[in-house]
């Protein structure tokens, strides 16, 4: 179950992973190790679509959105996704990686518009395409873009980087014990109910049958090694 490599995946990178250690924006060191750790995947020729975040610049639902329209808040949001985007679009160019960003907000000057069968050509020329403005509509999430965007491009999983290495049956900062699971089902997921992505995201990749695993981008090689089929992270399955 856990041991096939991948043809196409999608990473769904949070933009607090583009913090490192800071309190937010975006840390060049960091950008630049989360470059590396694409190459290493992009060089085994598999290939590679990006739901990027904006949580290390804008959330709709923070305290510095508070009294504001939320719908104002998540546009707002969403335009931090898209500069993110272009933060990492820029990272790799610099060490020499093709990627196109395409955005589900319209900023015709900027970046390139979302649409299916380009982003899909992109996808089948070996460049990476990075989906910023997560769905385009606010009350959503990345999380469900990852999901939404994974469907649309027939994916073979979607690939959660997070701070944590994967889902532990307790809170591994808390509890010594934590076990992590290395797969566990979508229906024990909500049983127990562990918080993997938003209900939305959860509900859209198990109505696809579309697998998530969820890994630390801080790991060196985790990212490898997971679109390797190796033993990393946790596999949430049908
Ligand atoms: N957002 C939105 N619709 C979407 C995706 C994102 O309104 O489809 C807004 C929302 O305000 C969200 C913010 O953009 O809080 C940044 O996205 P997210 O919180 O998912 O980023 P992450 O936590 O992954 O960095």
């Amino acid at each position: 179950m856990n041991n096939k490599p991948y043809k196409r995946v999608l990473l769904k990178l949070s933009g607090e992973a583009l913090m490192g250690s800071d309190n937010f924006g975006i840390n060049r060191t960091t950008l630049s190790y989360i470059t590396t750790e694409i190459v290493k995947v992009f060089n085994l020729g598999i290939e590679i679509a990006i739901v990027i975040g904006g949580g290390n610049i804008f959330r709709g639902v923070a305290p510095g959105a508070q009294g504001m329209d939320r719908a104002t808040a998540d546009y707002m949001g969403m335009m931090a996704t898209i500069m993110n985007a272009l933060a990492l679009q820029d990272a790799l160019k610099c060490i020499g990686i093709n990627a196109r960003v395409q955005s589900a907000l319209n900023i015709d000057q900027v970046v390139e518009p979302y649409i299916r069968p380009k982003a899909l050509r992109y996808l089948e020329e070996g460049k990476i395409v990075i989906f910023a403005a997560g769905t385009g509509n606010p009350f959503f999430t990345t999380d469900t873009a990852a999901a939404l965007r994974g469907a649309e491009m027939g994916v073979e999983i979607v690939l959660k980087a997070t701070k944590v290495d994967g889902i532990y049956n307790s809170d591994p900062k808390k509890d010594p014990l934590a076990v992590l699971y290395s797969s566990i089902s979508f229906d024990e997921v909500m049983l127990r109910r562990i918080e993997v992505m938003d209900a939305t995201a959860f509900a859209l990749c198990r109505d696809q049958k579309l697998p998530i695993k969820v890994f630390s981008i801080y790991k060196t090689d985790a990212f490898r090694r997971v679109v390797n089929g190796e033993n990393e992270g946790t596999l949430v399955h049908i």
